[in-house]
Formats: structure tokens, C-alpha cells, sequence
């Protein structure tokens, strides 16, 4: 048996990337999928019809993750759509990036939104749903464990604060056998940061395998914190980043 049949998700910005990569995942291993998206509607769509000709069910919903009542409302959705919630996955995110000079605090305003706000109101909200043996997992970034560059600033800021949610959350849902968990990737291949990009190759030399991650390579992750492998799991930080903070 698949080890995530009977079990439902939702993840949050899967119409592309990381987050696309993890709601196959999770389908492939079982799973019926809920994804968020904000603009890319047909990509959403692709991602869905892909969940569904493997043979599960699977639910775009339109949420903006700077609203946090759209996230709470995706998350009822879900379990009310698909029967449960099982695996939450707080991958929506955005990258500002830029001397530290030009931010400005709407920018960091909106990074604390998408990125802390919206898994907290996410996160509070699935906790009402979640049986024993639910997940909570979290992407972060290998930017709160080591930031090589400069410009990061606004971004390492806002996933640092996952640490104290995931913590935080592994003593408060722990008593019911829910786990927390944090994922750092590194650097991965997607839109938001293209491995043929020319910035790209400073980032491929800061890891230890010389080599971008594949979204799968994340996702794989994730999919084993969310499986039996990830029982005993639980307020942990991983990283999945080549060795960039080796
Ligand atoms: P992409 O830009 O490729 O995809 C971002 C996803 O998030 C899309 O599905 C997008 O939806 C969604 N999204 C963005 N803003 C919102 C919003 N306001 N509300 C709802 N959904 C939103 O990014 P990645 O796949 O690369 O990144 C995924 C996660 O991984 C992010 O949290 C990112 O910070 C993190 N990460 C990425 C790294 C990388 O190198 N790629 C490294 C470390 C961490 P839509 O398609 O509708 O726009």
C-alpha cells in the first residue's frame, strides 16, 4: 500500500515549483491534494489534472497567503472537500531581494505576511483538524541557517521566524501525536530562482555538491516527513541544500 493512501494534504502554493513538486509527491505516495495558488491559475489547473490522472483527488483553491482568512478558509475547504486534513504544507513564499538600503518596511511587512502570518493563521486553523499522526511541515530557507550573500536581509528575517513557529508548535501539538517540522532547501531549481540564471552560478559554488536541487529533491524530503519516516520528527529543522551551510 502507498504509505500516504487515506491520507489528505493541503500545500500551499502548489501551482508551481517546490510546492508543485511536493502535491505530486504526495499524491504519488497516496495522498488526495489540495493546492493554494495566487495567480497562476492554469498552472493550478495542470497540477490538478496531473493529481487526478494518477488516480487522486485534488482541489485548486485561489488564496492569497497575505490573507490570512483566505488561508483559513482554503484549510476548512479542504477538509471539508476532501474529507479530512492529514499533512499541512506551508510552501507559499515570495524572495525579496536587494540592498539593504532600498527595503522598505511594506516589503518586509508583506514577507512577514506570506511567509509567518499565513502558516501561524494556516497552521491554527488545521490544528482543529488534524488526527494523531498529522504534519505540519514548513519550507523555509537554508538563509536562516547560513546567509552567504548580501541583499537577504528582508528574506532570512522573515522564514527565521518558522523556527519559532515549528518549535512552538511541536509542544503545543505534540500531547496529540501531530508533529511540526521546518524544510530549508537550498538552492532549487524553479522560478523563483533558475538554476541557468546568471546570479545562478555564484549560488551553485556555494554548495558542496556543486549542483542546484531539483524540486523533487525537496519534495522527496517532505514526503518522508510526512510519511511513517517522519513519526519521531518533530520541532526539527532539515536542511536540503547541497551543503551550502556545511
Ligand atoms: P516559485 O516562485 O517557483 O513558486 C511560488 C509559489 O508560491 C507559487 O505556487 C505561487 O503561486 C505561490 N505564491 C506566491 N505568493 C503567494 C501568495 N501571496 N499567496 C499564495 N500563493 C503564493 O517559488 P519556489 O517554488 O522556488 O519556492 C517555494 C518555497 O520555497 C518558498 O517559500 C520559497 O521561499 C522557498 N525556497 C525556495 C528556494 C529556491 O531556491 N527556489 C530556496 C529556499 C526556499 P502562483 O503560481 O499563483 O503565483
Amino acid at each position: 500500500m502507498a504509505e500516504l493512501e487515506g491520507k489528505t494534504a493541503l500545500v500551499t502554493g502548489g501551482s508551481r515549483g517546490i510546492g508543485a513538486a511536493i502535491a505530486l509527491r504526495l499524491a504519488r505516495d497516496g495522498a488526495d491534494v489540495a493546492l493554494t495558488y495566487v495567480s497562476a491559475a492554469d498552472r493550478a489547473a495542470a497540477v490538478v489534472a496531473e493529481i487526478e490522472r494518477r488516480g487522486r483527488r485534488a482541489l485548486a483553491i485561489r488564496a492569497d497567503s497575505a490573507d490570512p482568512g483566505a488561508v483559513t478558509a482554503a484549510v476548512e475547504r479542504t477538509a471539508a472537500e476532501l474529507g479530512g486534513l492529514d499533512i499541512l504544507v506551508n510552501n507559499a513564499g515570495i524572495a525579496p531581494y536587494g540592498p539593504l538600503e532600498d527595503a522598505r518596511l511594506e516589503d518586509l511587512d508583506r514577507a512577514l505576511a506570506i511567509h509567518v502570518r499565513a502558516a501561524f493563521a494556516a497552521a491554527q486553523a488545521a490544528a482543529r483538524h488534524l488526527p494523531p499522526g498529522g504534519r505540519i511541515i514548513s519550507i523555509g530557507s537554508s538563509l536562516v541557517e547560513r546567509v552567504p550573500d548580501p541583499g537577504w536581509t528582508l528574506y532570512a528575517t522573515s522564514k527565521a521566524a518558522l523556527v519559532g513557529l515549528t518549535r512552538g508548535l511541536a509542544r503545543d501539538l505534540g500531547p496529540r501525536g501531530i508533529t511540526a517540522v521546518l524544510v530549508h532547501p537550498g538552492s532549487t531549481d524553479t522560478d523563483m530562482n533558475p538554476a541557468d540564471a546568471p546570479e545562478a552560478e555564484a549560488e551553485r559554488r556555494h554548495t558542496a555538491l556543486g549542483r542546484y536541487a531539483d524540486p523533487g529533491d525537496v519534495a522527496a524530503t517532505v514526503a518522508h516527513l510526512a510519511g511513517p519516516g517522519g513519526a519521531y520528527v518533530t520541532g526539527a529543522s532539515i536542511l536540503v541544500d547541497g551543503g551550502v551551510a556545511a
